[in-house]
C-alpha cells in the first residue's frame, strides 16, 4: 500500500487544506521551542511553490472552557510562521464565519492562510459548553472546513491515531486527500517497521510502566526477533522471575502480566544482567550491580554497564531497530548512561544501513536533547500515536488518505 503524498497532487491553482502539527510549548504566550513549526515547512512550502494556495491549520492544547480559549491562542504560531517561511501569513482568528470563508477565497496563487486553534470547535461559547466538535469529528465541521479548500494534506501524525474533524471529517468531504512529508515519513519508517521489517528486527523498550505499553510488547512478541527492555520496566520482569529488586520502582499488579509475557515472548525478551543503583531517587553517583545482588534498599536508575555489552550484542547486525522508552532516569545526569549509551548504538547501526527508529515521547526528546537526532534514520513526532502505530492498529488520520 503505497499512500498518496502531497508532492503527487496537482496543487496548481487550488486550494489547499493543510493539516498541521503546530502544537507547540508555549510559557505565558511565547513559542519554547519552534521545532513543530521548522518541521512543517518543507510540506507547506511544496504547496506555495508549485502554485498552490495553502489553508493551514492545527490544534494547540486543549480546550475544555472557555478560557483555555485564551490561554491556547495560536497567533504567537503565525507570527512564527512568517518568520520562518518568510512570507506573509494572514491570520483569521476564527475557526469558521464570513472573514475566515472570504479570506480562502480571496487567497491567491502562493499564499498562506492561517485559522485558530481547531480545538476552539471543542468548546460551544454560545451554550457555555464542551462540545468536542473537532476532537469527536463532528460531521458538520468536517464538511464545513473541506468547503473553505480543493484538496486535503494530512501532517500532523500527532494526532493520526484519533478521528477528529480536522482529519477523517475533511478528508471525507474532499476529492483528495494525500499525506505531507513529515507523515510519510512517518508511514515509511514506523509503517515500513511494522509491515515489512528488515531482519533481523530488533526492539528496544524502557520508560516507566509495563501497563503502559502492553499492546506494544505483545505486538512485538509477534513481529520482532529479539525485544531488549531496560528503563523502570525491567523491575517488573525482573521481580516476576523471582528475584529481589530492591527498592526500585515496580508495578505490583502487572507481575502476572509480566509473567505471561515472558512466557509467551519464548526467549525474545532480553532483560538486563546489572543496574545502576542509588539508595534514593536523588541524581548522585550510583553503583553498578548484578540484578541478583541487589539490597532491600537499592533503587535501580539506569541499567549497567554489562548490559549495555549484552544490548550491543543482541544488537549486532540488525537490520530494523525500534526503540520506545529510555533505559533509566536521563533526566539525571548520573543516570543517563545506558540512554546515551543506547543512543550510540543506535548511531553506529544507522551507519551500517540499519533502518533505526525512535518511537516517540521521553525517548525522543530524550535522544533530541542528547544530540543523537540527525544520527538514527526517523524520530517519530507522535508520542501516543506511534505506540499505536507500532501495535499495528489502523490509524484514522493515515486511513483517511488516499492510496496511489
Ligand atoms: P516514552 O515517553 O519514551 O514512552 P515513558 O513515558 O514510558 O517513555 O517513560 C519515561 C520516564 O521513565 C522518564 O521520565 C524516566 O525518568 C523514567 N524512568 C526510566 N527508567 C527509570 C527507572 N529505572 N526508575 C524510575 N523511572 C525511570
Ligand atoms: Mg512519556
Amino acid at each position: 500500500m503505497a499512500k498518496k503524498i502531497v508532492s503527487d497532487l496537482n496543487v496548481s491553482g487550488k486550494k489547499v487544506l493543510i493539516r498541521v502539527d503546530f502544537n507547540v510549548p508555549m510559557k505565558n504566550g511565547v513559542i519554547t521551542d519552534d521545532t513543530r513549526i521548522r518541521a512543517a515547512l518543507p510540506t507547506i512550502e511544496y504547496v506555495i511553490n508549485h502554485g498552490g494556495k495553502a489553508i493551514v491549520f492545527s490544534h494547540l492544547g486543549r480546550v475544555k472552557e472557555a478560557a483555555d480559549i485564551t490561554k491556547n491562542d495560536i497567533t504567537p504560531v503565525a507570527k512564527r510562521l512568517e518568520e520562518l517561511i518568510k512570507k506573509p501569513v494572514k491570520f483569521v482568528n476564527a475557526t469558521r464565519g464570513a472573514e475566515l470563508e472570504e479570506a480562502a477565497k480571496n487567497l491567491g496563487e502562493g499564499e498562506i492562510l492561517m485559522f485558530a486553534n481547531t480545538r476552539n470547535e471543542d468548546f460551544d461559547v454560545a451554550l457555555n459548553k464542551e462540545v468536542k466538535r473537532e476532537s469527536k469529528n463532528d460531521a458538520e465541521l468536517g464538511k464545513y472546513w473541506a468547503s473553505l479548500g480543493d484538496v486535503f494534506v494530512n501532517d500532523a501524525f500527532g494526532t493520526a491515531h484519533r478521528a477528529a474533524a480536522s482529519n477523517v471529517g475533511i478528508a471525507a468531504n474532499v476529492s483528495e486527500t494525500a499525506a505531507g512529508f513529515l507523515l510519510e515519513k512517518e508511514i515509511k519508517f514506523i509503517g515500513g517497521a511494522v509491515d515489512e521489517p528488515k531482519r533481523p528486527y530488533v526492539a528496544i523498550l524502557g520508560g516507566s510502566k509495563v501497563s503502559d505499553k502492553i499492546g506494544v510488547i505483545e505486538a512485538l512478541i509477534e513481529k520482532a526477533d529479539k525485544i531488549l527492555v531496560g528503563g523502570a520496566m525491567m523491575f517488573t520482569f525482573l521481580k516476576a522471575l523471582g528475584k529481589n529488586i530492591g527498592a526500585s520502582r515496580c508495578e505490583e499488579d502487572k507481575l502476572d502480566l509480566a509473567k505471561d509475557l515472558l512466557a509467551k515472548a519464548n526467549g525474545k525478551i532480553v532483560l538486563p544482567v546489572d543496574a545502576v543503583v542509588n539508595k534514593a531517587f536523588e541524581d548522585t553517583l550510583g553503583t553498578a550491580k548484578s540484578v541478583d545482588a541487589f539490597d532491600q534498599d537499592d533503587m535501580g536508575l539506569d541499567i549497567g554497564p554489562k548490559t549495555l555489552e549484552l544490548f550491543a550484542s543482541e544488537l549486532a547486525g540488525a537490520k530494523t531497530v525500534v526503540w520506545n522508552g529510555p533505559m533509566g532516569v536521563f533526566e539525571m545526569k548520573n543516570y543517563a548512561a545506558g540512554t546515551v549509551g543506547v543512543c550510540e548504538l543506535l548511531a553506529k547501526l544507522t551507519t551500517e544501513g540499519a533502518a533505526t527508529i525512535i518511537g516517540g515521547g521521553d525517548s525522543a526528546a530524550a535522544a533530541e536533547q542528547l544530540g543523537y537526532a540527525s544520527k538514527v534514520s526517523h524520530i517519530s513526532t507522535g508520542g501516543g500515536a506511534s505506540l499505536e502505530y507500532l501495535e499495528g492498529k489502523t490509524l484514522p488520520g493515515i486511513a483517511c488518505v488516499d492510496e496511489k
